[in-house]
């Protein structure tokens, strides 16, 4: 087992936050300023030392009310401005987020516990997204469609008026970027309730956005839990459309909060990803390929490859290389450049996975690599997991069941193209998958039969903002990113014009 580094970087908090918050209270960005909460104190917690760092307030139903109503003033500002000049400031958002790229990542690694190599990443990507849909801005327009009345009919695609976004704390600011840009891009205001365990970075792209210009009250973001601000937000009368992004648990009350409330939603959930390994693949590239599905992130990452699918005949030289590769990868301080494995978010998804993989043991699974902490005192106090990988594993164990979200794979033997495809298809998620093969028809079919919303032929994770992204089953509905996310965020209006000089009265008395 490789540790990244002997000792813990200097981790200073107050350095970190100073770019963004400057000495100021941090409590939720309302109207283009903080504003306290009025709830419950909580802590965050720094997961690779195990301590908490900062008191926060969690908002609270009073706050969310004063937002909403800052949001709803906001979004009318916004729609009236002309959509150039909207994307513009987009494209501005972007260009702050760029600017401050390394203060994101470093704020990002010490909140989250993601190492420095993803975290500058995953800013990056953010803003790229505001840079992409800053490109839609100008170009949503409706139709004209050619009825067969006098009429000239035609769309204009409208926003919804006040989104309320939900998300989980695994990958904080990107999944803020990937909400909050397409939701203003068609014109909305966009209330944003991060996980309270990682709120820093939303919060600091709400101050960013402000840097760029953006009008007051069209970004919010709510410091607070999910049973009382969360609550608050998704069932606030200003809120239009729900859009969240977390577990299926939660999806599901949060559905039935938006239902009772007469809203839409859009549920990103979790996954339970088949990797489909063929004797036919390159090997080396597969099992490079497997170590990236389901270790980068640590394993929390809702498209984790967690299920590997290795053709019998090529099974014991597979699992070999993949427990050697896995062996090797650098676990430890998520601010060492060379780490590529930091530790697991919050000690209550640690306790998780460690009772997903004891139960996975007394179902009959073998550890094969990991399965435990660390050695060496850099890794003791935080919630660090080695990779794991578990052999012995079949399809119907809880163990390949359940989303485990964190760095440990199951192993799951087949005989054929068939036997792969029943099995990835056996889940009650669809979220992604993916196929190693050198067999062209083979790749193309596979994907074809896969029943998930992502899929990758020879590759896997690869997701980019121009290209549409959602689940299949349990893994949820709607989508994000490209096109497709956008058209999440407006609804038609039909317009008729009546264009006949003297209509014929279909209904009705005029009197002379
Ligand atoms: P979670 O469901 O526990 O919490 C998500 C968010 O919901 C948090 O902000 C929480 O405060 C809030 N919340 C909880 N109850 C609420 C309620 N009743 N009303 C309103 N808000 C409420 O998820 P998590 O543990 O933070 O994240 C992990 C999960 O997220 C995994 O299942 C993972 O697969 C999923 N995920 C999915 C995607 C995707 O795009 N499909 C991306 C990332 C993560």
């Amino acid at each position: 087992m490789t540790v990244a580094n002997e000792t813990l970087m200097d981790r200073d908090y107050k350095a970190a936050m100073q770019p963004f918050f400057g000495d100021a209270e941090i409590g939720s960005w309302v109207n283009g300023a903080m504003m306290a909460g009025r709830g419950e104190a909580f802590d965050l917690i720094d997961p690779a030392t195990g301590k908490a760092f900062l008191e926060l307030k969690d908002a609270g139903a009073e706050v969310v009310d004063a937002a909403m109503q800052a949001a709803e003033k906001g979004q009318r500002v916004w729609w009236a401005l002309p959509a150039a000049e909207r994307g513009r400031i987009l494209w501005r958002i972007g260009q702050q987020v760029r600017d401050h790229l390394e203060q994101l990542a470093v704020l990002e690694t010490v909140s989250a516990g993601k190492p420095i190599r993803d975290t500058r990443v995953e800013v990056l990507k953010v803003a790229e997204m505001f840079e992409y849909y800053a490109g839609w801005a100008d170009k949503l327009h409706g139709d004209v469609i050619p009825v067969p009345t006098s009429h000239l009919n035609y769309t204009r695609p409208e926003p919804y008026g006040v989104i309320t976004q939900i998300t989980p704390w695994n990958a904080p600011i990107f999944t803020a970027g990937w909400q909050l840009a397409p939701a203003l891009c068609a014109g909305n205001a966009a209330v944003l309730k991060p996980s309270e365990m990682t709120p820093l970075t939303s919060l600091a792209l709400g101050g960013l956005s402000k840097k760029a210009g953006l009008p007051d009250g069209v970004i919010t973001i709510l410091t607070g839990l999910g049973m009382t601000t969360g609550v608050a937000a998704t069932t606030h009368d200003v809120t239009r459309k729900v859009v969240f992004v977390g577990s299926p648990k939660t999806g599901a009350a949060i559905a039935a909060q938006a239902a009772a409330n007469i809203v839409p939603c859009v549920l990103e959930l979790g996954g339970k990803s088949a990797n489909i390994v063929f004797e036919d693949a390159d090997l080396r590239r597969a099992v490079l390929g497997a170590q990236a599905a389901i270790f980068s992130g640590a394993g929390q990452s809702c498209v984790a490859g967690s299920r590997l699918l290795v053709q019998r005949s090529v099974l014991d030289r597979f699992v070999d290389m993949l427990v050697d590769g896995a062996n090797q990868i650098p676990v430890g301080d998520p601010l060492d450049p060379a780490t590529q494995i930091g530790p697991i978010n919050n000690l209550a998804q640690y306790q998780t996975i460690e009772g997903l993989i004891k139960a996975g043991c007394q179902e009959g699974a073998e550890v094969l690599a990991g399965g435990a902490r660390p050695e060496g005192g850099i890794c003791a106090d935080g919630y660090f997991l080695r990779p794991t990988v578990l052999g012995n594993v079949r399809n119907d164990m809880g163990i390949a069941r359940e989303e485990i979200f964190g760095p440990v794979v199951s192993v799951i033997p087949f005989d054929d193209e068939a036997d792969a495809i029943a099995i990835a298809n056996d889940s009650k998620f669809g979220l992604a998958g993916a196929v190693w093969t050198n067999r062209v028809d083979r790749a193309h079919r596979v994907a074809a039969n896969v029943r998930a919303g992502t899929f990758w032929i020879n590759s896997y994770k690869t997701i980019n903002v121009m290209s549409p992204f959602g689940g299949f089953g349990h893994s949820g509905y709607g989508r994000s990113s490209g096109k497709e996310g956008l058209m999440e965020y407006m609804q038609p209006k039909s317009v008729w014009t009546e264009t006949a000089e003297n209509p014929p009265a279909a209904f009705g008395y005029a009197p002379e």
